[in-house]
């Protein structure tokens, strides 16, 4: 396929909202990747981005708000072999699926979660989300957001994710790279992908985004957590590229019951009808 094939209905995002390069960068890596519409799942959260669900062509399961993340881990556990990601927003996965992120981390199960932080909730017109830096004015917040901004990367980190990344919707070459990769990770992936939102975030422009991005050199070496979670602490400027990376058994690997097989290749050898009748 090449990443014209997976076009659906045109996005009816705002003229320049990040999220085009997102759907752009995705579209790349699955052709990268070698992966047919029909050869992997992508599980969409509610939004600007869980709107994606109709844009691209694919196997896809649009979730209620903020459980984009169990569903995945339910379509994991069914079938293992199956290629699984999540499309969501800040909101949605930081903040209403804050709790499942946490888990999901501990548990390294085998998704990739790539996450649209513009830090707003979009759809509903620019509430300000978990990941809003400290003091910024929104309809849900007129004198500044008194909480401190929620950081992904160290979260993630120091909860068991093994491979924790960043990247910049203003470059798609590096994004589409770093989805390949998170793709092809053994574990537990997330992607958070700085993202503007040229509506209701005029405090965080692509200009803003691009005086403060710089890209992880060769002599990084993801492997070191410290290393890791200083980066990810960073706030005057924003390492984009793989922050984390470490090999780990994965939850699937750690469930003796589906080494020979998926769960799906498994037969039924109860009767449903047997087991109803005890209900009636
Ligand atoms: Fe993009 Fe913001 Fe418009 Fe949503 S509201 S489509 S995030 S620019
Ligand atoms: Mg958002």
């Amino acid at each position: 396929m090449t990443a014209n094939d997976f076009n659906d209905y045109f996005p009816t995002w705002c003229p320049g909202c990040g999220d085009y390069g997102i759907w752009a960068s995705l579209k790349e890596a699955l052709v990268k990747l070698g992966l047919e519409a029909d050869q992997f799942v992508i599980v969409f959260g509610i939004g600007c981005s869980g709107n994606m669900n109709d844009f691209i062509k694919c196997y896809g399961f649009h979730s209620l708000h903020g459980r984009a993340i169990p569903t995945a881990k339910g379509i994991n556990l069914a079938n293992h072999k199956l290629p699984i990601i999540v499309i969501g927003g800040d909101g949605d996965l930081y903040g209403e699926g804050g709790n499942h992120f946490l888990h999901a981390c501990r548990g390294n199960f085998n998704i990739t979660v790539i996450i649209h932080n513009n830090e707003v909730y979009g759809l509903t017109t620019g509430q300000v989300s978990p990941t809003a830096h400290k003091g910024q004015p929104s309809k849900s917040t007129p004198s500044g957001i008194i909480e401190v901004p929620v950081n992904p990367l160290s979260l993630a980190i120091s909860q068991g994710a093994t491979f924790v990344a960043q990247g910049f919707a203003g470059d798609i070459p590096e994004l589409t790279r770093i989805m390949v990769e998170a793709v092809k990770h053994k574990g537990f992936s997330i992607v958070n992908v700085l993202q503007p939102c040229v509506t209701f975030n005029k405090n965080h422009s692509y200009q803003w985004y691009r005086e403060r991005v710089y890209k992880l050199d060769s002599s990084y070496d993801k492997a070191k957590i410290e290393e890791a979670i200083g980066k990810a602490m960073e706030t005057e400027k924003l390492a984009t590229g793989i922050i984390y990376q470490v090999s780990k058994s994965t939850y699937d690997e750690n469930l003796p019951q589906l080494k020979k097989e998926p769960l799906i290749g498994k037969s039924l050898k109860v009767e449903i009808k047997n087991l109803l009748e005890e209900f009636y």
